[in-house]
């Protein structure tokens, strides 16, 4: 019961962390500040009162238009939101149920639980919002990744808690060699994967295939997911992107314009970098199940 609680909680927080996440996404790619000026209407500049500004309710109280000049607010705002705070009340919810084995454990559980919950939190908020970044604007910034290679390493490779472990109990910091290799080797392999095809792509057709972006959000997701799992992401991604693509090949209509542009266009440059996040949400919430069964289908 409890747990539920917690989940709600956590869901809250994700609506005000998208609702942070739709500014940085309209503010970022245009070059903008995030802080300043406040929240206001992209069409007419209106600012916005505090009851427009509230996540979810007010897009459907305004039925997803500005108030004053009755520019359509896309359904991004409500759906990145809604997104948000659907990953962070599950993930919450997956970590609580997996790590607190006793509700009236050690402070010290306690402790770490919360800093891993506030940790996946950031996990997510990365991933959700290089997902909208790379579909909107082919773009999947360094602010994003970088800081996100560096944050994985820490807690995978086993630094944060020995930091932690000292702050607390002032012990020597104890950490397995093993866990900084397989950290540090899954996170430059993955990167390395991504590099390797773009290499061979370049050789073959002589263009650009696979962005640099893309290979630091391999290199992150290596970080963060340990080798199994990024190479389940990336698998996924690639599926993803081609059922995408087909799906836009035959849709589109030769006839029809501008559409005709379409299907050349998934072929040319799909934002892969979208499908390798949705890959990777996959992959951590599903990856264990998913890999037990690609296993016993091999006969393992
Ligand atoms: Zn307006």
């Amino acid at each position: 019961m409890e747990l539920l609680y917690f989940a709600a909680f956590a869901f809250v927080i994700g609506l005000l962390f998208g609702s942070f996440m739709n500014v940085c996404l309209s503010r970022w790619p245009a070059g903008e500040s995030i802080v300043k000026p406040g929240s206001h209407c992209r069409s007419c500049g209106h600012v916005l009162r505090w009851w427009e500004n509230i996540p979810l309710l007010s897009w459907i109280v305004l039925r997803g238009r500005c108030r004053k000049c009755k520019a359509v607010i896309g359904w991004r705002y409500p759906a990145v939101e809604l997104f948000c705070g659907f990953l962070f009340s599950t993930g919450t919810y997956k970590i609580m149920s997996n790590q607190l084995p006793d509700w009236h454990g050690l402070h010290f559980i306690w402790i770490s639980v919360f800093i891993k919950c506030v940790l996946l939190m950031y996990f997510l908020w990365t991933l959700i919002a290089l997902l909208f970044l790379d579909a909107e604007n082919f773009w999947l910034p360094d602010r994003l990744t970088i800081p996100g290679i560096i944050i994985g390493l820490f807690l995978t490779s086993g630094l944060l808690d020995s930091i932690f472990v000292f702050l607390l109990y002032r012990e020597p910091f104890d950490l397995d060699r093993r866990d900084i290799t397989k950290a540090f080797l899954s996170t430059f392999a993955a990167g390395g994967l991504v590099l390797l095809i773009r290499l061979l792509y370049y050789l073959v057709r002589k263009q650009e295939g696979m962005g640099l972006g893309d290979a630091k959000l391999m290199a992150m997701l290596g970080a963060w997911l340990g080798w199994q799992r990024t190479l389940l992401s990336f698998v996924l991604g690639i599926f993803l992107a081609a059922a995408f693509a087909l799906v836009l090949l035959f849709r589109g209509n030769p006839d029809d314009g501008d559409d005709s542009t379409k299907p050349a266009w998934a072929l040319k440059q799909l934002p892969f970098g979208s499908f390798l996040c949705i890959g990777a949400l996959l992959s951590y919430f599903f990856g264990g199940k998913l890999i037990a069964l690609y296993l016993s289908a091999v006969g393992f």
